[in-house]
């Protein structure tokens, strides 16, 4: 298997490839470097002190503070809290429940009936960035769709040390 150098895990973070390849690519490796690798190139992306740990979108990381807490945190440096926990729940979110607000994101007639299906919107509530996106019947709760085992992602996949963790 090819190495990836810093330069094209640089390229494809800035956004050749789309989200999901890159995620897929280097979120799930097998060999540390390319993974360090990664990670460095998102930290050199953002203006925030806290280590990152794992990403979980496109502006959305698992940090470890300098207290050595692990938090969900914005590209910005908003922390949503512990990342266990599930940090939609902080963000500022929009809910697409009428026809109106759904026409805006559908074409003309391809709107679900939003008494079966909405539109959620979660949103960084200091920057303004939209993190995710559900579009779950109205009554379903909201989802914590990733809850990564970072430990083990560590220590079985990428075999590195696991960051400190107050
Ligand atoms: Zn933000």
């Amino acid at each position: 298997m090819s190495k990836y150098t810093k330069k094209q895990v640089s390229e494809l973070v800035e956004g050749r490839a789309n989200w999901e390849t890159v995620h897929r690519m280097l979120s799930m490796p097998k060999d540390a470097e390319r993974f360090e690798m990664y990670l460095e190139v998102l930290q050199d992306k953002v203006s925030f002190d806290a280590k990152i740990i794992l990403p979980l979108g496109p502006h959305l990381y698992v940090v470890q503070t300098k207290n050595k807490h692990w938090v969900t945190m914005c590209d910005c440096g908003h922390d949503f809290g512990d990342y266990k926990e599930n940090w939609k729940l902080n963000a500022a979110v929009f809910v697409r429940d009428t026809e109106e607000a759904l026409a805006e994101v559908y074409p003309t007639l391809m709107a679900p009936d939003p008494q079966w299906q909405v539109y959620r919107e979660f949103y960084c509530p200091s920057c303004g960035i939209m993190h995710d996106v559900e579009a779950p019947t109205p009554w379903y709760p909201v989802m914590h769709d990733f809850e990564p085992d970072i430990e083990t992602f560590y220590k079985d996949w990428v075999h590195l040390p696991v960051p400190e963790k107050a």
